[in-house]
């Protein structure tokens, strides 16, 4: 026996794309429903914010309680990458006019996001793992789910479904949307360590990414203890090595640069954790009564940090698009053509950017550049911060922010505007 319910949005996935979407709609009145199938908190991938994600954070309301969460300030990144000799750095001051964000551990950062889509009035249900989007001829017109907690499924009608269930890509797989980026195949592993030599000053919350022969290591400090040490390598290199994952990670930790020098007197206090992280962009982003964000909708390499920034982007996008067509139906298509549009245009400009980074035979001055041809063609700011701003994710993502949440960070013409004086 299965029992209905109405909504205007089913909201597929808790995480942080699911969480904020569901918010910001729940915020202006609709009536909306998140499944998630984990019970919070929950272990997630994914610590490292840029200050792309800080606009959806100060929308949602929760800038200054994670401020006074005590995480870890990150304002900037510090890099052993190209063929320039030791580490270079940038700040994200360079690029916005915020200065900082956040090294999160995710099971916290999560419960955060999904709490407070609860607090803005999103109906949150919890163990509740949805099982199939349902179409009347090619319109979502809702879901069916199973609560651990029940035996029978429950079915509920909705005018818009929001995939936001991360790689699990519930709808992508349905409609067979997934298009792999067959260069981008990698595998992580990673462990938590403490004790490790840190940075001082406003590094001592970076991110440090360090190139390896064939691979690279992320070091991402999560607490004044704890430090997060990741190597990624291509899934042929992996094979070709001979190794495990685990002998993997030793071996090249310990052949490294800065990285060896930082984890030096530090003792490993988890187990290895590894995850495929294969690239991917859907074909399409959103039909007649679904739309996809965050990591539903692509997936773009971990090398720059970015996927928790794009996904809040996206969620601010896809909230401005569903607001409007939930309150002009008519109009639905071509908002949320422009959604995708702006969605995928932002994506694409990482993913270009993202390929030419792994191009380690670079000069951090081609790095500059190739981020200044991608997001100011015209030239307008020094080459570096045109860098700052590709990393810190505040940059490329045109029209969508032109509804009522419009968000001054975002715009270009507000970047600093200085002569060519850093450049290089
Ligand atoms: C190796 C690696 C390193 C990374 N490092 C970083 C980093 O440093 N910084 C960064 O910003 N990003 C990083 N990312 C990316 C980041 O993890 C994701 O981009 C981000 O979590 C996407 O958020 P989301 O809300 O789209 O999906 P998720 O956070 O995955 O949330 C999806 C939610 O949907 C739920 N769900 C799934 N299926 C169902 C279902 N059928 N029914 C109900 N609920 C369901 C899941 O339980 C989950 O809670 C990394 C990724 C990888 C692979």
């Amino acid at each position: 026996m299965t029992r209905k319910e109405d909504f205007d949005v089913v909201v597929i996935g808790g995480g942080p794309g699911g969480s904020a979407t569901a918010g910001l709609l729940a915020q202006q009145g609709h009536k909306v429903l998140v499944l998630e199938k984990e019970k919070f908190p929950r272990y997630h991938i994914g610590e490292s914010l840029i200050t792309g994600s800080m606009p959806t954070i100060e929308a949602l309301g929760l800038r200054d309680k994670l401020d006074r969460m005590g995480y870890v300030r990150k304002y900037g990144g510090t890099l052993l990458w190209g063929r320039n000799q030791g580490a270079w750095d940038f700040r994200f001051t360079e690029a916005s006019e915020y200065e900082y964000t956040f090294q999160v551990r995710r099971a916290d950062f999560d419960s955060v996001l999904l709490a407070r889509a609860r607090e803005l009035g999103a109906l949150v249900v919890e163990e509740a793992s949805v099982q199939d989007v349902l179409f009347e001829g090619d319109r979502a017109v809702g879901v069916r789910y199973l609560r651990k907690s029940d035996a029978e499924p429950t079915t509920v009608n909705s005018k818009l479904v929001v995939d936001a269930s991360g790689q699990q890509h519930l709808l992508a797989r349905k409609l067979d949307l997934i298009e792999y980026h067959s260069d981008l195949r990698n595998l992580a592993v990673w462990a938590y360590f403490q004790g490790c030599n840190r940075y001082s000053g406003t590094r001592w919350g970076d991110t440090l990414t360090e190139n390896r022969p064939n691979g690279w290591f992320w070091f991402i400090p999560l607490s004044d203890s704890t430090v997060s040490v990741g190597y990624v390598t291509p899934i042929e290199a992996f094979k070709a090595s001979g190794k495990t994952l685990e002998e993997l990670h030793a071996s090249e930790l310990a052949a490294a640069d800065e990285i060896t020098s930082l984890t030096a007197p530090a003792t490993r206090v988890s187990g290895f954790r590894t995850i495929k992280d294969w690239s991917y962009t859907c074909k399409k982003f959103y039909g007649p009564g679904w739309a996809l964000v965050g990591d539903a909708a692509a997936f773009i390499d971990p090398l720059l940090s970015t996927g928790v920034g794009l996904t809040l982007r996206g969620s601010l996008g896809l909230f401005e698009t569903a607001n409007l067509a939930l309150h002009n139906p008519n109009e639905e298509t071509a908002l949320y053509e422009r959604y995708e549009r702006n969605y995928r245009e932002f994506l694409n400009s990482l993913l270009e950017f993202v390929r030419f980074f792994y191009d380690r035979t670079k000069s951090k001055e081609d790095y500059f550049e190739a981020a200044q041809q991608s997001i100011d063609p015209k030239r307008l700011r020094p080459r570096k911060i045109d860098f700052a701003r590709m990393l810190s994710g505040v940059s490329g993502m045109r029209d969508i922010f032109d509804g009522p949440l419009a968000l001054r960070a975002f715009r270009d013409s507000d970047a600093p505007q200085t002569p060519d004086t850093l450049a290089g």
